[in-house]
C-alpha cells in the first residue's frame, strides 16, 4: 500500500503489512503469557531482567503499573499482580534503548514526523533536555539550568498568567500533581486541563450530580460479592485486563454478568487465566451470561426500556422490584421519573437499542434475582454527546432498586489511566472547587485565582485564537489523544512555546511552537534518589484506594529529574520570593509533600502513616455509605432523554476503539489479536449487510469523511474489515480516526468529546 506525504500531524499509515484472522472468543491464557515476556524481549530485557521487573510490579513494596487503574486485590499473587498489558506498560518504560543526542542529529523533525508513535517510542528513552529553537528542524541538547531558565523567562513574560495552559496526563503522581497544581495556581492560572477530560469526565459530572460524589462507590469486595454484574460500553479484556480475574472470582461466587457493547469482544466473552493451569486446559470461564449487542449510543434506549420492564415487573409483584424504603429515604424525583418512563413507548425504545425483547426479558430476569447489581462502564458510556446523561441513567437504574451503598451494589466507572483519578483528587481541576481553593488559601496564605480556567476543548479553543500562548504538559500525548487532530495541531503550532515533560518521544513533540522544549523524566519504576534517600510516590486507583509505588530500577539516565522535582525547579524560578513553599526543601523528601497534601485535602488526614500500611488505605466515598453529598443530602432520579439516532442516508455511526497493543496513545505494537487484527492500524470494522448495501468487499480502501460546523474531514485510506458489528455502526482506531472527531461535539456538561458517536461516509480511496 503506497504511503501519502505526512503533510498534516496525524499518524502515518503503517498498514503495509495488514493481515485480517478472525476474531478471537477468548481472553488472555498462554498467549498472553507468551506476549507479555515477547515485549519484554523486544525492549531488550532476557527473561530472568523481565521476571525481576513485573515481579515487582503491583506488589505492596512495588511499582504501581503504569498502566490502567484496575485496584489490586489485598490478597496479592507474589511476583504475578500484572497483566499483559501491564508488562507492555512496564517493558516500554523499563526499555533498554536510549536517546542520544546523535539521534536527533541524524534526524529533523520533518523525518520523525514521517514516523508513528510505535516507532518513535520504540527508540528508546529521552535522556537530556532538548530545545527546538525557531526556524531550526533539529532538537538540540539543552543544560537542565538553561531549560528552566528558558521557560520560567517565558512563563513570566506573558501578559497574563491566564494565557498558559497545564495539561496533566494521568500517569502524574499525587506527590507530583499536588505540587504542580499548586504551583499553577501561585503563578495565577486554574487553566489545568487533564486526561480526565477526555475519558471520565462525563462520569464525574454525572455521578457528582446524582450522588454527590464524582467517583465509583464500590470496592473490589464489592464486585466479588456482587450478585449481578453489567459491563457497559467497556473492553476489559484489553483496557483493564486484571478486572476479568475480579469477573471471574465473582462469577465463582454466583454472579451473573450481563455485557453490553456494540463489539462482541473476546474479554467479555470468556477468559482463560494464565495463571491456572487447569484454565488453559479447560478453555476458561465464560464472562457473559447474556451479551446485549446494543448499536452505538443505544444505552439510554435500552436502560430506560430496562427500568420500564422493572417498572411492569413491579406492577405484577409490589414491592418486590423496587427499594420503596431505599426510596423514600434517600433519594428524590423518583415520581417524575416514573411518570416519565410511564410515558415511553417500550418497543420503540427497544428498537432504538437495537436488541431484542427476548433479550431484555432475559436481562430482567437476571437483574430481579437479588439487589446486588454493579454497574461498570468506561468510555463507550461517556464520549457521546449524551455521556452525561449516559451515567445519570445509569444511576436512576440503580437508584430504583436500592442498589448503591449496600455490599456487592453500586457505581463502577472503571478508569484508565493509572492515577488520573488521583491527580483529580490533589487537585488538577480546571474547575476547582470553593472548597480546595479556601484550603490552599488557608494552608498557603495566597489567594488563588477563582474564575474557571481552560479544560481540553477550551484550551484548543484558546490556542487557536491566540488567547493562551504557552502549552506545558506533564506528560501524556496531548496532541494525539485530543479530537480533531489537525485543528489542535494548529493550535499547538500557535504557541510561543511548548513544553512536555516525557519519558519518550512521541508525535506530540514534532508538531511545534515558536520554541519547542522536552524535559526528560524519570519513569515510576525507577529509584527517586533525593537528598533524604529514594522517595516513594502515591498513587489512587479506579475504587478509591490510596497506596505507595516504589521505583527499584536504575534510572534510564543518571540525569533525570522526577516530575515533582521539575515542578519544584520551575517553581522556584518563576515565583521567586513571592512563592508560598520552599519548592526545593519539600522535593528532599517527599514526607514533606504528603504533609502538605494532608493538610490541605480532606481524607488525607495522617497521610504518611497510612499510607505506610500494606496496601495503603480507602479514601472516604459518600456513596457508598448512603451519604449523598448532594445539594439536598438526598440521591438524585434524573429524566435523561434518549437521543435522536437517526442517520442521514448514506452515513455510518463511528467509534474509536484501541488496539489490544495499545494504552491510550501509548502504541506498543501493530497487533489487535483479540480482534485478529496484525500489522496495521487503518482499519474499518464494518457489518456485513451494510457492505454488501454499499458495494464494498472486505480489503477494499476507504477514505473517511465527515462534514461538522462548516469543516470537511477526512481521514484517508482505512481498509474494510467484516465484522459483527451492529447495522449502520462502525469502528476505527484511536487516534488514527481522532481527526474526525469534532472539536466541538462534545458531551453536554463534561466537555468530554464525543469518540463514540461520529457520523462519517465512506468513500473508495482513489
Ligand atoms: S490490569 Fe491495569 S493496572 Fe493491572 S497490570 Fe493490567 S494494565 Fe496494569
Amino acid at each position: 500500500m503506497a504511503s501519502r506525504p505526512p503533510s498534516s500531524a496525524e499518524p502515518p499509515e503503517t498498514d503495509d503489512d495488514l493481515r485480517i484472522e478472525p476474531p478471537m472468543k477468548r481472553a488472555a491464557g498462554l498467549a498472553s503469557v507468551r506476549s507479555a515476556f515477547a515485549h519484554m524481549h523486544k525492549h531488550g530485557h532476557s527473561l530472568q531482567s523481565a521476571v525481576r521487573i513485573l515481579g515487582q510490579m503491583n506488589q505492596t513494596d512495588g511499582f504501581d503499573c503504569p498502566g490502567c487503574a484496575w485496584p489490586d486485590p489485598d490478597d496479592r499473587a507474589a511476583l504475578t499482580e500484572f497483566c499483559e498489558n501491564g508488562a507492555k506498560a512496564a517493558a516500554w518504560e523499563t526499555t533498554r534503548r536510549r536517546l542520544d543526542w546523535k539521534f536527533f542529529q541524524q534526524y529533523s523533525i520533518d523525518d520523525l514526523a514521517r514516523k508513528s508513535d510505535y516507532w518513535l517510542g520504540l527508540q528508546g528513552r529521552l535522556t537530556q533536555p532538548l530545545m527546538l529553537r525557531p526556524g531550526s528542524r533539529f532538537y538540540e541538547p539543552i543544560e537542565w539550568s538553561e531549560a528552566f531558565k528558558r521557560v520560567a523567562n517565558a512563563l513570566k513574560a506573558l501578559d497574563s498568567p491566564n494565557e498558559a495552559i497545564f495539561y496533566t496526563s494521568g500517569r502524574t503522581s499525587n506527590e507530583a500533581a499536588f505540587l504542580y497544581q499548586l504551583f499553577v495556581r501561585a503563578f495565577g492560572t486554574n487553566n489545568l486541563p487533564d486526561c480526565s477530560n477526555m475519558c471520565h469526565e462525563s462520569s464525574g459530572v454525572g455521578l457528582g450530580q446524582t450522588v454527590g460524589i464524582g467517583k465509583g462507590s464500590v470496592t473490589l469486595d464489592d464486585v466479588h460479592e456482587a450478585d449481578t454484574i453489567i459491563v457497559m460500553g467497556q473492553n476489559p479484556g484489553t483496557n483493564h485486563p486484571r478486572m476479568l480475574t475480579a469477573l471471574q472470582k465473582a462469577k465463582k461466587n454466583g454472579a451473573q454478568i450481563i455485557a453490553i457493547n456494540p463489539l462482541p469482544e473476546a474479554g467479555l466473552m470468556c477468559f482463560v487465566n494464565p495463571k491456572s493451569p487447569s484454565q488453559i486446559l479447560t478453555g476458561g470461564t465464560q464472562i457473559a451470561d447474556l451479551f446485549l449487542q446494543v448499536q452505538i449510543n443505544g444505552d439510554v434506549a435500552l436502560l430506560k426500556a430496562l427500568m420500564c420492564l422493572l417498572l411492569e415487573a413491579e406492577a405484577k409483584s409490589p414491592g418486590d422490584v423496587l427499594d420503596e424504603d431505599f426510596i423514600g429515604l434517600y433519594t428524590e424525583g423518583f415520581a417524575k421519573l416514573r411518570a416519565h418512563l410511564g410515558s415511553q413507548d417500550v418497543d420503540a425504545l427497544i428498537d432504538a437499542a437495537g436488541v431484542s425483547s427476548a433479550e431484555l426479558d432475559k436481562a430482567v430476569e437476571i437483574i430481579l434475582r437479588s439487589r446486588k447489581t454493579i454497574v461498570c462502564w468506561a468510555m463507550g458510556l461517556t464520549q457521546h454527546k449524551n455521556g452525561v446523561g449516559n451515567v445519570r441513567e445509569i444511576v436512576n437504574f440503580l437508584l430504583m432498586r436500592g442498589s448503591i451503598g449496600m455490599p456487592g451494589a453500586g457505581t463502577c466507572p472503571v478508569r484508565g489511566h493509572s492515577n488520573v483519578q488521583g491527580d483529580r483528587t490533589m487537585g488538577i481541576h480546571d474547575r476547582p472547587s470553593k472548597a480546595l481553593l479556601d484550603r490552599i488559601q488557608a494552608v498557603f496564605g495566597f489567594d488563588p485565582p477563582r474564575e474557571p480556567g481552560f479544560n481540553t476543548v477550551e484550551a484548543i479553543h484558546a490556542m487557536l485564537q491566540g488567547r493562551a500562548k504557552l502549552f506545558f504538559a506533564m506528560g501524556g500525548n496531548f496532541l494525539q489523544a485530543t479530537p480533531d487532530t489537525n485543528r489542535t495541531a494548529r493550535a499547538l503550532q500557535n504557541c510561543d512555546m511548548i513544553v512536555h515533560v516525557s519519558t519518550k518521544l512521541n508525535r506530540g513533540h514534532l508538531v511545534r511552537g515558536k520554541w519547542s522544549i522536552i524535559l526528560p523524566c524519570l519513569a515510576r519504576s525507577e529509584v527517586d534518589q533525593q537528598a533524604y534517600g529514594p522517595q516513594f510516590v502515591t498513587v489512587e486507583n479506579s475504587m478509591g484506594v490510596v497506596h505507595s509505588s516504589h521505583g527499584h530500577l536504575k534510572p534510564a539516565h543518571p540525569e533525570l529529574y522526577s516530575e515533582a522535582s521539575i515542578v519544584a525547579w520551575l517553581a522556584e524560578q518563576v515565583l521567586g520570593p513571592e512563592t508560598p513553599v520552599s519548592w526545593c526543601w519539600l522535593i528532599e523528601n517527599y514526607d514533606r509533600i504528603r504533609d502538605l497534601i494532608a493538610e490541605t485535602i480532606p481524607g488525607f488526614e495522617d497521610f504518611n502513616a497510612r499510607v505506610r500500611e500494606p496496601g495503603g488505605f480507602h479514601l472516604h466515598n459518600g456513596a457508598r455509605e448512603r451519604k449523598f453529598n448532594t445539594e439536598s443530602g438526598k440521591a438524585a432520579f434524573t429524566i435523561n432523554p434518549a437521543p435522536d439516532l437517526t442517520l442521514p442516508d448514506g452515513t455510518y455511526r463511528m467509534m474509536t476503539v484501541r488496539t489490544h497493543d495499545q494504552y491510550n496513545t501509548t502504541v506498543y505494537g501493530n497487533d489487535d489479536r483479540y480482534r485478529g487484527i496484525r500489522g496495521g492500524r487503518r482499519v474499518v470494522f464494518m457489518n456485513e449487510d451494510d457492505m454488501r448495501e454499499a458495494g464494498l468487499t472486505a480489503g477494499t480502501l476507504v477514505d473517511i469523511t465527515n462534514d461538522f460546523g462548516g469543516e470537511h474531514r477526512i481521514a484517508p485510506r482505512f481498509t474494510i474489515v467484516a465484522y459483527p458489528i451492529p447495522r449502520r455502526c462502525i469502528a476505527t482506531y484511536f487516534p488514527e480516526a481522532n481527526v474526525l472527531v469534532p472539536l466541538n461535539k462534545f458531551a453536554e456538561d463534561s466537555y468530554t468529546p464525543a469518540s463514540k458517536d461520529v457520523t462519517v461516509r465512506l468513500i473508495p480511496s482513489t
